[in-house]
């Protein structure tokens, strides 16, 4: 079941996604290679708790550990952070939720270091146009499948995997709600997008293969060839006559050292 949001419950998870994107901006300025990843999630707790959040992540499901999921390289995502050290030629995906006056938010992003491969870097820069074709199909009046569409015949023209286990979804007073929002889909098919929805897409795309393995940790999903995978997340908000993007990259773009991202695309 869909929870529709009235305009003041999106004015709450935007005030969420707020927190949300300036505690990404504070782990972005500690990410860099030496770094453990338990101290970027420590990071990330201290400042959301001391903005009166909640880490979503933390105890969910009763099992996960941290506030954030750190997945590394051919880490899709779910990775937990730990005494790891980012190396110089890691990709970082960084997802991280925050639960404030009720509300949720959901976002991720992938960070290159400097010692990345072109065709690594490749793979984030149309990961993330990517999530952009998602957003330009999430409006009232297109179905759900128009957003997946967009998306997967984006990124497979350059022989890219789209992970079809795990998928975007509404968010709303429960991390998690309906309707379910795959990475891959067909023209018009699936749910219609209507005024009141608050959504999260998130390409998970594989440099290789679509094929993931969970890891005996119950949470980790890897790629089953290994190669690397990129994530990239924004929550969204449908209103008749616009789709309003809730979430922000613009606070952790600003504290991230390495300008990776070119701006033609
Ligand atoms: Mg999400
Ligand atoms: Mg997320």
């Amino acid at each position: 079941m869909v929870h529709y949001k009235t305009v003041e419950e999106v004015q709450l998870i935007k005030e969420s996604a707020q927190i949300l994107g300036k505690a990404h901006a504070e782990v972005a300025k500690r990410l860099k290679p030496g770094v453990k990843t338990k101290e970027l999630d420590q990071i990330a707790e201290e400042y959301i708790r001391d903005q009166h959040g909640v880490p979503s992540f933390k105890n969910y499901g009763g099992t996960f550990p941290a506030s954030l999921c750190i997945s590394v390289n051919e880490v899709v995502v779910h990775g937990f952070p730990g005494n790891y050290e980012v190396k110089e030629t890691d990709v970082i995906s960084i997802d991280c939720g925050v639960l404030f006056k009720g509300f949720h938010s959901d976002s991720a992003y992938t960070y290159p270091m400097q010692g990345v491969k072109k065709e690594v870097l490749d793979l984030l820069e149309r990961t993330y146009h990517s999530l952009y074709l998602g957003i330009e199909q999430a409006k009232s009046g297109n179905r759900i499948g128009d957003v997946g569409f967009a998306i997967q015949s984006y990124v497979e023209q350059f022989g890219y995997g789209v992970v079809r286990e795990l998928v975007g979804h509404g968010v709303g007073r429960s991390l998690h709600e309906d309707p379910e929002v795959p990475n891959y889909g067909k023209r018009g098919k699936g749910v219609k997008i209507v005024p009141g929805m608050v959504f999260a897409i998130e390409p998970m795309i594989n440099m290789g293969t679509r094929n993931v393995v969970q890891e005996k940790d119950g949470w980790t999903i890897r790629t089953s060839d290994r190669k690397p995978s990129a994530h990239f997340e924004h929550m969204v908000a449908i209103f008749e006559d616009k789709t309003e993007v809730l979430t922000t990259h613009e606070y952790l773009e600003e504290a991230y050292s390495y300008k990776w991202r070119s701006k033609s695309r």
